[in-house]
């Protein structure tokens, strides 16, 4: 490909609706174009990019046993009734109707699609396990689409669905869709993580986010400093910590004027925030009160807290006259004297406290020498808390650090949610009907190629990984309008390509300092500089887009050098 062929209208200024750094360099690299909100065209260099990801994601997938179908994107209603999630799937929705008056919906996503493509065919269990996939457009009316193609309304999504007879194979798939996306996120160059995932509304089961680190990511994610442990910050869990052993005390009620926080409390009493407890109260979606205790310097994760409330969906903080309903004091409140059958949740680590400090359930009353095994009755207690860096790791004796991530692909399993749903059943070997065991795999194509560009990327612009680089080299004359520089470009262009080089030819008649800038911005990992030198001498230039690195070679050896050097990028 040569540059005067190349439709990649660059731009010398940041657009200045563009927030994060993928999105301006996406719009000066000329890759994407707004067509409305949420709604972009992918120029010639952003699709070769794409396709780049594309082919390796088509890759993986059949290696690992998956079978490339195309499903329609327009989907009748009545699949989405039949499945439950019509009502509930909400305005993210986009929902049509055609001239007769029948409803559609632009597909989010392809769970009822693909489990009513098999429910009729797939008989038996000779026929599983089965994994089809797609890559096509998905369709979310995102409430705010932003960050380019990070959160478009309109973006290319790779979908995968595992069918498999018995848990244990729904587990295999998992784990052999869980290698591929390792494996996809390793040839494409990236620093990535899979985090374990609260998989909510889906329940039970496993999942994973593929999450590739950058400050700019919506994800903020806990990590081992020492092990490969990695969760959201709302999954990640925490060991016990145990405090000290102390003789207890008799408990002691102390009057605490107008201290109706911890700060306060701790101050007032003159306690370490540690020797608090802390209180939150909920109150769910059918309007249960719910209290949850943390130690004074911990936080309260309410995705752990509603995964342990029973059929709720929703947390709120509770109002003061539902708190008091159940004998609470808002903002003096313990587990102690509350009414019976209110909800209470512990965190374990309160559990392990001595001679603790914690409300009275009076206004301007505090206990003192609490200890939670001696005095708290009816509790259920489970781990509660939010991760803090420095935290212990679970699993070793690593310590937690938090970084921030985007969620480029995950991967669930989802049990016989769908299959019991829409009748996607199988004789086994016993002749007995079962409902299909699934998984749901997907990967965003578009968020993937704006993280590596969030990853990936200086002043000057992008720095791409090789494996999904639009062009691996370009070939710069200095002088376009050079006869000689011109055919000796036009000679190591021709022995790139022949070597198998994805390689560009900037035959632009344009300034080098022109060509240059627009050869960092759109960030080719190797830039080939033909000039006068050349001519003369014998010599170009390979510079290394991401270490600036220089090596000077003949013309003769330019295309096997830069061969060379990509292998060891
Ligand atoms: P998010 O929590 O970011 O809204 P999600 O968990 O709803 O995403 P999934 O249903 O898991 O998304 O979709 C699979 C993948 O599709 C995501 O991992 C992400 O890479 C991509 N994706 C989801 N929504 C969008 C979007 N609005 N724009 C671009 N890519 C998206
Ligand atoms: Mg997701």
């Amino acid at each position: 490909m040569r540059t005067t062929n190349l439709y990649a209208p660059t731009l010398r200024e940041t657009p200045a609706e563009a927030e994060v750094r993928s999105h301006q360099l996406m719009l000066r690299a000329g890759m994407i174009r707004k067509a409305a909100g949420g709604l972009y065209s992918y120029l010639p260099l952003a699709w070769r990019t794409i396709k780049k990801i594309e082919a390796i994601i088509r890759e993986e997938m059949d290696a690992a046993g998956g079978q490339e179908i195309s499903m329609p994107i327009l989907q009748p209603a009545e699949i989405w009734q039949e499945s439950g999630r019509w009502p509930v799937y909400g305005a993210e929705m986009v929902r049509v109707t055609d001239r007769h008056g029948r409803q559609f919906c632009l597909g989010p996503t392809h769970e009822e699609m693909v489990t009513t493509l098999v429910r009729d065919e797939v008989r038996s269990y000779k026929q599983l396990p089965l994994m089809l996939y797609q890559i096509q457009n998905k369709y979310r009316d995102e409430i705010r689409p932003r960050f380019g193609l990070m959160r478009g309304r309109e973006f290319i999504m790779k979908d995968l669905y595992s069918f498999d007879k018995d848990e244990e194979g729904m587990n295999e798939s998992y784990k052999k869709m869980y290698d591929a996306y390792t494996n996809i996120y390793n040839r494409m160059g990236l620093n990535f993580r899979p985090v374990e995932a609260d998989n909510g509304a889906i329940g039970g089961g496993h999942s994973h986010e593929f999450t590739v680190l950058a400050e700019a990511g919506e994800s903020s994610i806990a990590y081992c400093d020492t092990c490969d442990y990695a969760a959201s910050d709302e999954k990640a869990e925490l060991k016990v910590i145990k405090a000290a052993e102390e003789e207890i005390l008799p408990l002691e009620k102390k009057n605490t004027p107008d201290c109706s926080t911890i700060e306060m409390v701790a101050e007032y009493l003159g306690l370490p925030m540690e020797k608090c407890i802390k209180a939150v109260a909920f109150q769910t979606d059918t309007d249960e009160v719910v209290l949850c205790f943390v130690r004074g310097d911990h936080e309260v994760n309410d995705v752990k807290v509603i995964n342990l409330v029973e059929g709720a969906l929703e947390l709120r903080m509770a109002e003061d006259d539902a708190i008091r309903a159940v004998g609470g004091c808002p903002g003096f409140m313990s587990p102690i004297d509350i009414k019976e059958g209110t909800k209470i949740i512990v965190d374990h680590t309160v559990m392990e406290m001595y001679n603790a400090c914690a409300g009275a359930n009076e206004k301007d009353f505090h206990y003192i020498n609490v200890n939670p095994k001696r005095d708290f009755k009816d509790v259920v207690v489970a781990d509660i808390r939010m991760v803090q860096e420095g935290d212990c790791c679970p699993h070793c004796n690593g310590h937690m650090k938090m970084t921030r991530g985007i969620e480029a692909g995950q991967v669930f399993t989802l049990g016989t949610k769908y299959s019991e749903a829409l009748h996607a059943t199988f004789l086994d070997e016993n002749g007995r009907e079962k409902p299909m065991m699934m998984g749901c795999y997907g990967i965003g194509v578009g968020r993937t190629m704006a993280a590596a560009i969030e990853q990936n990327n200086d002043e000057n612009g992008i720095i791409w990984p090789k494996a999904i680089a639009p062009f691996e080299v370009v070939v710069v004359p200095v002088n376009g309008k050079n006869a000689q520089q011109m055919e000796l470009a036009e000679k190591v262009y021709k022995e790139l390509k022949d070597a198998g080089v994805d390689a560009l030819l900037d035959d632009r008649k344009d300034r080098a300092g022109v060509k240059f800038k627009d050869a960092d911005l759109i960030g080719y990992p190797i830039r080939i500089t033909v000039g006068p030198k050349t001519v003369e001498e014998d010599v170009l230039e390979l510079k290394v887009r991401r270490t600036g690195e220089t090596v000077t070679v003949s013309v003769g050896e330019a295309a096997g050098k830069t061969v060379e050097m990509l292998t060891d990028l």
